[in-house]
């Protein structure tokens, strides 16, 4: 019986070392006031920052957490988590960045080069390069201009969508690099849309890693260019917020229902 236990322990002990998973959490917009749907509440977003703080948690970068996913970087903390912000909005600057430099935690912005400087919502190169100069914040990519890959793949002939996911992937990357100076690396799919098409011409860009709102842990068992995320916003409490990151979701997901999509 004894013999049998500490098998069964040492069964579950070597899965559990095979499998490296992390929490990554995916913000929009920030503000005193819930807005719209995709605004969580700064107060709300304080509130988690110090519930992982008195959990145990260590906000690790997203390029540790997907380096560790490959095996190139170990060991990390016992309780990683990852947090992302798609779209550049200016609220990040404004409303995001101060509670960031309070708790000196890492941040991914996943932004698209069309909307920076340029579009009325969103921030602008030199406020981006600033976060920068932190060093807590790094920039990535979100594609070129946001598209619905779905919608242009209907519209667009073969020749012709296959140039415009070159544009929106590789010609993404290589602005942003040329505006931030320095390597892209990471992308976040536009409105979770991905496919196995996409997800080859992603590698091909040169992306390490990208990154979708599917709800689960991201994982060594997963493909690179799918790894999940979940979407946070204020209607969230402490206690949905926990499941996120302690992996119950992960291990029960909610129904359909209950599954917020943008
Ligand atoms: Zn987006």
């Amino acid at each position: 019986m004894l013999r049998f236990l500490l098998f069964f322990f040492l069964l579950i002990a070597s899965a559990w070392g095979a499998e490296k998973k992390i929490p990554i959490l995916c913000y929009h917009r920030f503000g005193p006031e819930v807005a719209d749907s995709m605004t969580i509440k700064n107060s709300a977003f304080a509130e988690q920052l110090a519930w992982l703080k008195a959990n145990g948690y260590t906000v690790i970068p997203l390029d540790t957490a997907m380096r560790h996913l490959k095996g190139e970087v170990k060991p990390i903390p016992a309780k990683p988590v990852v947090i992302t912000v798609d779209d550049g909005h200016k609220s990040v600057y404004s409303d995001m960045a101060p509670l960031v430099k309070q708790y000196k935690i890492p941040v991914t912005l996943f932004v698209y080069p069309s909307a920076i400087s340029n579009a009325k919502y969103a921030m602008s190169w030199e406020q981006l390069r600033e976060l920068e100069t932190t060093k807590l914040f790094r920039v990535e990519s979100h594609t070129y201009w946001h598209p619905n890959f779905n919608h242009e793949k209907k519209k667009l002939s073969a020749a012709e969508y296959e140039k415009f996911v070159d544009k929106q992937l590789a010609g993404a990357k290589k602005k942003l690099e040329e505006r931030m100076g320095h390597e892209v690396k990471y992308l976040a799919w536009v409105f979770g849309i991905y496919d196995d098409e996409l997800e080859r011409k992603a590698a091909q860009a040169g992306y390490v890693s990208a990154l979708t709102i599917d709800r689960a842990h991201a994982s060594s068992a997963k493909k690179m260019t799918s790894q999940p995320r979940y979407m946070v916003v204020d209607r969230h409490d402490l206690k949905a917020f926990a499941r996120m990151v302690d992996g119950t979701e992960d291990r029960m997901p909610p129904s359909k229902k209950e599954v917020i999509r943008y």
